[in-house]
C-alpha cells in the first residue's frame, strides 16, 4: 500500500498518536477537482486531519466531517471521512490562485482567510456531535490544533503538508496528531515539545524518505513508541446514481414538475468526486 495511516501510543498509553502518508490520495483529489496547488495543499491537509480523526473513531458506519468556510477567495472546503480510510473532500473554490508567501510556500492561510472550522461526528445517534471554532491562521494544522483544545478539550500536536510539484502534481503528502492524555507527567510534556520544535516539517521529512513509522519515532522513539495498527487509505466517493435521484426525489413536487417542463435531461455533478449523472426527463416522471 502506498497510502495508509498508523495508530499508535507512547509513554505508558498517555500519549496518543497518529501518523499518515497519503500522497496518491491528494492526487487524486487534485485531478478530480483540477485544482490549483493551494486548493491542493488546503483540501489535501484538510482530508489527512479528516482521515486520523475518522480513525479515532469506532464503528464501521461512522463518519466525521470538516466543514470550513472563509472570507478569502477560496471561501471553503468540505471534507467527509470514514473509520475505514476513504476521505472525499473539495474546495469551493479549486481554481484560486495567490502569490507565495515570503518563505516560499503556498498561501493557504490567506485563501481561506478569517473563518470557521466545524467537526461533524455522525456516530450513528440521532443528532451527530457538532463543534465548532474560529479559523486560527487558516493554515488547517493550527486550527485542527485549537479546535482539540477548545472543543475537545485535548492539547494536541498537528503536523500537516502538501508538497505540491512544478506540474502541479502532488509530490509528498503527509501528517501527524499527537495528543495528551489526562494522565500525561509533566517531565513527558516538557521533553516532547522540545522535541517537536525540533523536528522539520513534514513534507521534508518524506522527500528524506521518512515513512509515518520514521516520523513517529522520531517525535516519540523516546517515549516507548507503541505502533498499535496500520490502515490502508484512499480517496474514495461514495456516490452512486441511486443515492443522487433519492435526492431529486427529495425535491418539492412543482421543483420536479418544473425539471419535467424544461424538457431536458437532468445532469448533477457530485459536489466531492465531480462524478456527473445523468437522468432521462422519463427517469423524473417516474416520481411524479
Ligand atoms: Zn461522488
Amino acid at each position: 500500500m502506498n497510502d495508509y495511516m498508523l495508530r499508535a501510543t507512547a509513554a505508558s498509553g498517555s500519549i496518543r498518536a497518529f501518523a499518515v502518508t497519503a500522497k496518491d490520495t491528494c492526487e487524486k483529489a487534485r485531478v478530480a477537482h483540477n485544482m490549483s496547488p493551494i486548493a491542493t495543499a488546503a483540501v489535501g491537509r484538510t482530508m489527512m486531519a479528516a482521515l486520523m480523526m475518522g480513525y479515532m473513531m469506532k464503528n464501521d458506519s461512522d463518519t466525521v466531517s470538516l466543514h470550513i468556510e472563509g472570507s478569502g477567495p477560496m471561501k471553503g472546503i468540505n471534507v467527509t471521512a470514514n473509520t475505514r480510510g476513504e476521505v472525499k473532500g473539495y474546495a469551493f473554490d479549486p481554481t484560486v490562485d495567490l502569490p507565495p508567501k515570503e518563505n516560499g510556500k503556498l498561501d493557504v492561510g490567506n485563501a481561506l482567510g478569517i473563518g470557521v472550522l466545524t467537526v461533524i461526528k455522525d456516530i450513528g445517534l440521532k443528532d451527530p456531535y457538532v463543534g465548532q471554532t474560529e479559523l486560527k491562521t487558516g493554515e488547517i494544522a493550527e486550527d485542527i490544533t485549537y479546535y482539540f483544545a477548545v472543543s475537545e478539550q485535548v492539547p494536541s500536536s498537528v503536523g500537516l503538508g502538501v508538497l505540491v510539484d512544478k506540474d502541479y502534481s502532488v509530490k509528498q503528502a503527509g501528517g501527524f496528531i499527537l495528543q495528551l492524555m489526562p494522565d500525561v507527567e509533566d517531565s513527558v510534556i516538557d521533553k516532547l515539545e522540545e522535541k517537536i520544535k525540533t523536528i522539520p516539517p513534514v513534507t521534508t521529512m518524506l522527500e528524506e524518505g521518512k515513512s509515518p513509522e520514521d516520523i513517529l519515532d522520531l517525535l516519540l522513539g523516546d517515549f516507548d513508541l507503541e505502533i498499535l495498527d496500520k490502515k490502508e487509505v484512499g480517496f474514495k466517493c461514495d456516490c452512486s446514481k441511486e443515492r443522487v435521484f433519492n435526492a431529486v426525489a427529495g425535491l418539492s413536487k412543482s421543483d420536479i414538475e418544473s425539471l419535467v417542463a424544461d424538457n431536458e435531461p437532468l445532469e448533477i455533478r457530485c459536489q466531492y468526486c465531480n462524478k456527473i449523472y445523468n437522468f432521462s426527463i422519463d427517469k423524473l416522471k417516474e416520481l411524479l
